[in-house]
């Protein structure tokens, strides 16, 4: 005997039907039987994963930096409009961020007080000593990029960041197929089996950090990470003799989108990584919720050279707690003009082979 219900089927959508022989709900169309108890199951997972995603950050308010006889100013840069705090003694010196050489001495105030720091731990030597080992090992870039006078420019700065914190929960549906093939005399065979999937999970993050300076350019400081944050020391003005420090000018309200997506994007890829069994998966619904979300200010070390050259900035900026490092170099026309001149009056043969080990090297 057989009774239709009102069903639908989790993997194709179309109407299921319950056959008494098997006590199981039955796909004509794709196939498969589900127990009916699965199917609750199903329902249940697909509400979970269809509720409205959740971030919710508890309010921070950063306090102000008050220091009686503060032996700290303010500088603000008239070019890029950096305001910089440094010891109030600094001599002549440049914006770390566009090179401007007036920058001007302010009142200090509007300075927050950040909860914790990562002190530099890569000396200015050291941060010199990794910038001169890059540029040796480039054939072609103009002689001012080695040039240890424009190294001794380099400086400290501690970059202002948010951090958020919070403990997530994510619950993903995912439609997938698995297709397998066989053939024997006669005719080739395809089967494809279509499943839903049901994934959930709970992480914790710490530390996420967005930067909070329109200055210190997005991209570079996330190719700077990671940090360690074990690190990490509650603040001290103490750590900010000899060193730059940035203030904030993107408010905690409009970084929380870019935590927000990093969350997102870490939950999924996580959940993600547990589908690799099947083909062709598809999210359905995705939600993800937390609660009491943490956010706090923190300084991280970064050290940071300008080099102008050709009417263009090359900027290089140095993890001041690992050494990593990020910066491009321009090739010096005039030295590549004398390379290729130097090639073509080779046999073409050879000229192909010795393009060919250069980019190999990644000297080119
Ligand atoms: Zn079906
Ligand atoms: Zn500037």
């Amino acid at each position: 005997m057989e009774q239709v219900k009102n069903y639908k089927c989790p993997c194709c959508s179309a109407a299921l039907i319950f056959k008494g022989s098997t006590q199981k709900l039955h796909c004509d169309s794709c196939g498969n039987d589900y127990e009916p108890e699965t199917l609750a199951q199903i329902d249940e997972a697909d509400s979970a994963a269809q509720s409205q995603s959740k971030y919710q950050w508890d309010n921070y308010t950063p306090r102000e930096f008050v220091m009686e006889d503060s032996p700290f100013a303010v500088y603000a840069c008239p070019s890029c409009g950096a305001e910089i705090t440094a010891d109030a003694s600094l001599g002549a010196t440049v914006c770390p961020y566009c090179d401007n050489t007036t920058i001007l001495k302010d009142k200090f105030e509007g300075v927050y007080m950040p909860d914790y720091v990562i002190p530099f731990r890569v000396e200015k030597n050291s941060a010199m000593g990794i910038l001169r080992e890059a540029a040796k090992k480039k054939l072609l870039i103009p002689k001012m990029f080695k040039s240890e006078s424009k190294l001794k420019e380099i400086k400290g700065v501690y970059v202002p960041f948010w951090m958020f914190d919070c403990k997530a929960d994510a619950d993903i549906t995912y439609n997938a197929q698995r297709v397998t093939a066989w053939s024997d005399s006669k005719y080739n065979y395809t089967k494809t089996d279509f499943f839903r999937l049901f994934r959930s999970g709970t992480a914790d993050f710490a530390n996420i950090p967005v930067d909070a300076s329109t200055k210190a350019d997005d991209e570079y400081m996330d190719a700077l990470e990671p940090f360690n944050y074990n690190d990490a020391v509650k603040f001290d003005p103490a750590y900010l003799s000899g060193y730059l420090a940035d203030k904030y000018d993107v408010s905690v309200e409009d970084s929380i989108d870019r935590a927000n997506r990093r969350i997102k994007s870490s939950m999924e890829s996580m959940l993600r990584r547990d589908t690799m069994a099947y083909q062709m998966v598809q999210t359905a619904s995705s939600s993800i919720r937390f609660d009491n979300g943490k956010v706090r200010y923190a300084l991280l070390p970064v050290w940071m050279l300008n080099v102008a050259y050709n009417g263009q900035m090359y900027k290089f900026a140095i993890n001041g707690q690992t050494g990593k490092t990020i910066g491009n170099y321009p090739v010096d026309n005039g030295k590549l003009f004398l390379l290729r001149a130097a090639i073509f009056t080779a046999t073409a043969a050879l000229s192909v082979g010795i393009f060919y080990i250069l980019r190999k090297w990644g000297l080119l």
